[in-house]
């Protein structure tokens, strides 16, 4: 029997549990988490996902803060924004929305945040001590793959674990946390990319298999050992005149093929994508609690 993994419900898991503890936080007399975001420009995308961060903040009982700036900001201004916000002690975790205008650098912001408020993951620091093994904020997508691999109690250790996809807020990271020596992780992984030879002959020796290459339905039955646990990182929208919005959601694995033969699988939607929010909700938690770099 297939397990398809329900990123939904989790995700919803995960959030009723944060705001659980925002409870116990307030009752105790503490302050409530606080999240800032920062959105540069009018991007309507950028603005979905904002917008939804910042309803999800209010859904778990967080603070937040918006801060909407002009696309035309200059880089020198955008660096003050975020340095008020690293000196503010009411502000526990700060996020600048991606893509920034060309004329600003974004190596040169994220590396204004302050590490311990992070809780995107994306700073040098971050990024180090996820590989170093030590507490960290691990970026949203890869993160929340991890716990749902750990909700589904899905066995990694000794496992040869393939990544398609190398980039930095998903393959790279997720190829070092399979390998950490812990739960999950302990895996053999093999990391790919598009100039790797032979791809569907190692994809089909994955017992984990996690697809991040944006490429629609890249991933067919035969690139897939039979009960191999897949996880389609992938989000693609197509046009579909059934459905009333015009267009439906697909990810980078041929869902109703490899399905057939996966073990466990994520759907596209509902899978990983709606654990990101939940992953800079728990990370804004752990910042507000010192988790991480201790208060
Ligand atoms: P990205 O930055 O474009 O990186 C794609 C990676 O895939 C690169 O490493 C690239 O190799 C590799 N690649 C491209 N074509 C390939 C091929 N034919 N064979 C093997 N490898 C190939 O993408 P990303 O930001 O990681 O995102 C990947 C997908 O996940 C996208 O569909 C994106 O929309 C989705 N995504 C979803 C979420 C979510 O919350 N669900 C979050 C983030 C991203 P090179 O390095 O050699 O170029």
């Amino acid at each position: 029997m297939i397990t398809i993994i329900d990123g939904k419900k989790t995700s919803e898991e995960i959030k009723s549990e944060i705001a659980t503890r925002v409870k116990e936080i307030v009752d105790a007399g503490g302050k409530k988490p606080h999240l800032a975001a920062v959105l540069v420009g009018n991007d309507g995308a950028s603005q979905t996902y904002v917008g939804a961060k910042v309803k999800a903040c209010d859904q778990v009982g967080f603070d937040s803060t918006l801060v909407r700036l002009e696309e035309t900001i200059s880089e020198e201004e955008l660096l003050t924004v975020v340095e008020d916000i690293n000196q503010n002690p009411a502000i526990d975790g700060l996020i600048v929305q991606l893509p920034l205008p060309k004329h600003i650098s974004v190596e040169k912001v994220t590396n204004k945040i302050k590490p311990e408020k992070d809780v995107d993951g994306f700073t040098p620091a971050n990024v180090g001590r996820m590989t170093l093994g030590w507490p960290a904020y691990v970026a949203a997508t890869p993160y929340g793959i991890v716990e749902l691999l750990k909700r589904y109690q899905i066995e990694t250790s000794g496992k040869h674990c393939v990544v398609i996809g190398r980039s930095h807020i998903v393959g790279s990271p997720m190829s070092i946390l399979m390998a950490r020596n812990e739960y999950p992780g302990n895996c053999t992984v093999t990391l790919t990319h598009s100039r790797t030879k032979n791809l569907p002959e190692i994809a089909k020796t994955a017992d984990i298999l996690i697809v991040a290459l944006g490429k629609p339905e890249f991933v067919t039955a035969d690139m897939v050992k039979e009960g191999a646990v897949v996880i389609d990182v992938g989000i693609h929208r197509v046009d579909d005149s059934s459905k009333k919005s015009g267009f439906r959601l697909i990810g980078d694995v041929k869902f109703d093929e490899v399905s057939q033969k996966a073990s466990a699988i994520t759907p596209v939607p509902g899978g990983v994508g709606p654990m990101t929010i939940a992953s800079l909700l728990f990370n804004t938690l752990l910042a507000a609690e010192g988790k991480v770099y201790g208060n």
